[in-house]
């Protein structure tokens, strides 16, 4: 067995202190981590390595079950720091902030990583018909939630910024040598991977993890889930889904194996004003915080990039567009929890979602592909 004070002298914790100042949100996050460190040291197997650390505006938690665990998580953590440096919007070398300060001037040169998750968000926007928009950033922005300085705009202030939210105002190109650039067509134009990067994140290491050997292991980038494998005991993987109205319950668990967990809703980040909350998902047809009748939005899928847009864009359309969407495709499986207390769940999680939301009054409903 692993002990905990042992293993706290061993391996490389950063930024402890913010995690402990972190909003109330968060212990979904530790949580999860206890549950996945738990998870691992059920079985005999010493070689268990974790590491947490602060990245990209949240705590990431990484779990693996590998004999160089401990530098493997090292370097992982430096291609965290590196993804980050890549697609921040406040770090000023960053190729998403140069992009963005170009804006109707001209294109600039972009990492592979940069053109690879522009082009996924591209995509995702296409077939969620713009209800992920990468290019909400202004909005994001007059709305105080980059700086967390909160304004309710005006109509006038948001119809002025509004017709340039626009992904084909967002080109991408390259060259016979893979080299991209990026260029945004119009001066007031600013791209956000809020809604994106995490997943992104997510797929790359385990990507890299597993190339390096890694057949057990568990990231939780800001409470988003990738499963490496499946747990050394041959078992799946857990993971709680939060009940949006009470951080301290679940309305479900989920069973998983080498897929992503991602989360979005309207009570991970908000403020209030007169009375009245405001969340940070954005609806771009009116620049407002979405109001679709859902609570949250958790995507399952192998491919985490794909979970974590389409989390942040199904919220945006709301639960009948939303099942549509997912009856015309066969890449993911999602739990939907609506403000009416219902949870529906996908066919495809029937034998692996474990209901948990009764107690606090949900309702549980399948969705079947057939109408
Ligand atoms: P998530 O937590 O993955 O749902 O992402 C939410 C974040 O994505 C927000 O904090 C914004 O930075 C950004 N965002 C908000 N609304 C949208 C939208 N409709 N499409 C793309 N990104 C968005
Ligand atoms: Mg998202």
């Amino acid at each position: 067995m692993h002990r905990e004070g042992e293993d706290m002298k061993k391996k490389y914790i950063f930024s402890i202190t913010v995690a402990a100042l972190m909003a109330a949100f968060m212990t979904g996050c530790i949580e999860q981590a206890k549950l996945a460190r738990e998870q691992l040291e059920q079985s005999e197997n010493p070689n268990i390595a974790k590491v947490q650390i602060f990245a990209m505006d949240t705590i990431m938690n990484m779990t693996i079950e590998n004999e160089n665990g401990d530098e493997l998580l090292k370097e992982a953590t430096q291609k965290i720091h590196n993804l980050e440096s890549l697609f921040s919007v406040t770090q000023q070398d960053s190729d998403i902030y140069k992009l963005n300060h170009s804006a109707g001037e001209n294109s600039v040169n972009i990492a592979l990583e940069t053109a690879d998750v522009l082009q996924n968000a591209k995509e995702i926007s296409q077939i969620t018909n713009g209800a992920y928009n990468t290019t909400i950033s202004p909005i994001v922005k007059l709305w105080g939630f980059t700086e967390d300085e909160h304004h309710v705009p005006t109509k006038n202030e948001l119809q002025k910024l509004l017709p340039n939210v626009n992904m084909d105002y967002l080109e991408l190109e390259s060259n016979d040598s893979n080299e991209w650039t990026a260029f945004l067509q119009k001066s007031d134009m600013a791209v956000d991977l809020g809604g994106i990067a995490k997943g992104y994140t997510s797929d790359y290491l385990t990507k890299w993890l597993k190339d390096q050997g890694v057949e057990s292991g568990y990231l939780s980038l800001g409470g988003n889930v990738s499963a490496i494998g499946l747990r050394n005991n041959g078992e799946k993987w857990r993971i709680g889904i939060q009940d949006p109205l009470d951080s301290n319950e679940l309305v479900g668990v989920l069973k998983i194996e080498d897929q992503s967990v991602i989360t979005s809703g309207g009570y991970q980040r908000f403020f209030e004003t007169d009375g009245k909350k405001y969340h940070h998902i954005l609806d771009p047809s009116n620049g407002f915080p979405a109001e679709s009748g859902l609570l949250s939005v958790t995507i399952i899928s192998k491919n985490g990039t794909k979970a974590d847009g389409l989390s942040t864009a199904l919220f945006v359309m709301g639960l009948e567009q939303a099942t549509a969407l997912w009856r015309n495709s066969n890449d993911f499986e999602a739990v939907f929890v609506t403000k009416d207390q219902k949870v529906f769940v996908t066919e495809g999680l029937k034998d692996d979602f474990i209901f948990k939301g009764d107690k606090a009054g949900y309702v549980l409903k399948f969705i079947s592909k057939n109408m």
